[in-house]
């Protein structure tokens, strides 16, 4: 966090210190709402939440060395009275973006924004002091959490921006404002949550529109929901692409082993990449890392080389490991929708192997009446990119088998059947992927997993 006086966070938020609190001992670590992680210097964030209630932690906190506990009713360490603490969260926030030298990049999509936004925060921390989101975090809890992260030092702030509904986003740029935007894609996910892909288009384009003129947004040319919102902003549009002549973009595509490789054009030259990373679906997060660190004054060479090193994304996405008896495992078991199965697939198909490709494939949550057609073409897909053999897991995952008409595939009740299943499938040197959503198909992955080395 930026240096505060208690008596600052208390103006700030609105809230009234407790006696106990001095008001001129100054916060100089984070702020925190799991006691696990309060530590000296910082600021714990006591939220009654459904399972466990934060203030009984309060003490605990204390103990570890945080200067106060933000509370909402009576604690016995010094605290920061205030009558809401997720909103007491996103005033500081709110005050130390406005008050902290920091480039803040937005990014956002149907999917693809965690793999973006590891990609852009991997490439800015070469560049200086980086702060992202961490994993996930990119909710009304975890966005004022992550911009409450910023120090005096840091230099780049990229942020994870999701929506649920119409406005989230407007809100979460009001906290934090970027000067850089990013929008991938708008795809059917979360599809209860908006109803229409019209509406998840009209929601993602609010980050565009909170950029002023001195803004720049880069917008997937190749998804022309995205392309259309060059109109509906002050800022600057660059577009990124494969298949349009997109400012930012890539020629010259080659697949490889799934790790794609590309030319990567921008205004100020180009240079050549080679991805760490599995999947075509990649190729779009790249270009768009690419513009921003174009925009924040990296060379086309030096946008390469960050490229090349950056491998590591958060949990179960593309994650790539051999196991002793040398099965290959993709476990992008984080979640599922028709666009990230189908890149999935894809990569399983590139991937070099002695034996087998198996795709053990869960129910892609949320497709309300899309739900049939899109597992049925998510079997078609499996059966071009050449999958030997699919297991389908759960309910409504029938439909895939239909669609991967000609490969071997076994529809089964659950993950233990999977389990059970590539147990007496599985021989030496084939490859697997594990993917799906709600079905806890990462049980699978871990499953496999455990007998990695
Ligand atoms: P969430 O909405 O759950 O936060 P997200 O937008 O942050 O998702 P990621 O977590 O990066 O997206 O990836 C989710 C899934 O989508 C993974 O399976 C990943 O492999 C796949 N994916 C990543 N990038 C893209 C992309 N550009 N297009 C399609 N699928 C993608
Ligand atoms: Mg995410």
């Amino acid at each position: 966090m930026i240096p505060m006086s208690l008596a600052q966070v208390a103006a700030v938020t609105g809230g009234k210190l407790s006696e106990t609190a001095d008001p001129e001992a100054v916060v100089t670590g984070g702020v925190e709402f799991d006691s696990r992680k309060a530590g000296p210097g910082g600021l714990f964030l006591a939220i009654p939440g459904a399972k466990v209630d934060g203030h009984d932690f309060a003490a605990k906190a204390h103990e570890q060395g945080a200067v106060a506990t933000i509370a909402t009713r009576p604690v016995d360490v010094p605290a920061v009275y205030v009558d809401d603490a997720v909103a007491a969260l996103t005033r500081l926030a709110k005050h130390i973006a406005a008050n902290a030298k920091v480039r803040i990049i937005g990014v956002t999509g149907s999917n693809g924004k965690t793999s973006t936004k590891d990609l852009i925060g991997q490439l800015c921390a070469r560049l200086g002091p980086t702060v992202a989101t961490e994993a996930n975090f990119n909710n009304e809890l975890g966005h004022p959490y992550t911009v409450c992260r910023t120090t005096p030092e840091t230099e780049y702030l990229v942020l994870e921006l999701a929506a649920r509904g119409l406005g989230h986003i407007t809100q979460l740029c009001e906290i934090a404002p970027p000067s850089i935007g990013v929008v991938l894609n708008v795809g059917i996910s979360h599809l209860d949550g908006f109803g229409s892909i019209e509406t998840t288009a009209k929601a993602k384009s609010e980050l565009p529109q909170a950029l002023g003129p001195d803004g720049t947004v880069f917008l997937n040319a190749d998804d022309p929901r995205v392309a259309a919102m060059a109109g509906l902003t002050d800022a600057t549009a660059w577009s990124f692409g494969v298949r349009e002549k997109a400012d930012i973009r890539a020629e010259d595509v080659d697949p490889g082993d799934g790790r794609h490789a590309f030319t990567l054009v921008t205004p100020a030259g180009s240079a050549r990449v080679q991805l760490k990373l599995w999947g075509d679906h990649h190729v779009y997060n790249a270009l768009a890392a690419a513009g921003v660190l174009w925009k924040l004054g990296a060379t086309p060479e030096e946008i390469a080389e960050g490229l090349a090193e950056s491998g590591r994304l958060s949990e179960r996405r593309m994650d790539v490991f051999t196991r002793p008896d040398g099965t290959v495992v993709i476990d992008d078991s984080y979640n599922a929708n028709p666009a990230s199965m189908g890149a999935a697939v894809r990569a399983l198909g590139l991937l070099p192997t002695e034996g087998r490709r198996i795709a053990v494939l869960g129910l892609m949550a949320d497709l309300e009446e899309l739900e049939e057609e899109c597992h049925r073409r998510l079997g078609e897909q499996a059966r071009d990119a050449g999958i030997d053999e699919v297991i389908a897991v759960g309910e409504g995952t029938q439909p895939i088998i239909d669609g991967a008409d000609g490969v071997t595939a076994t529809h089964v009740p659950d993950q233990a059947a999977a389990i059970a299943l590539l147990e007496n499938r599985l021989r030496p040197g084939d490859a697997v992927l594990v993917k799906g959503s709600r079905y806890r198909t990462w049980d699978v992955a871990d499953h496999l997993r455990a007998k990695e080395e």
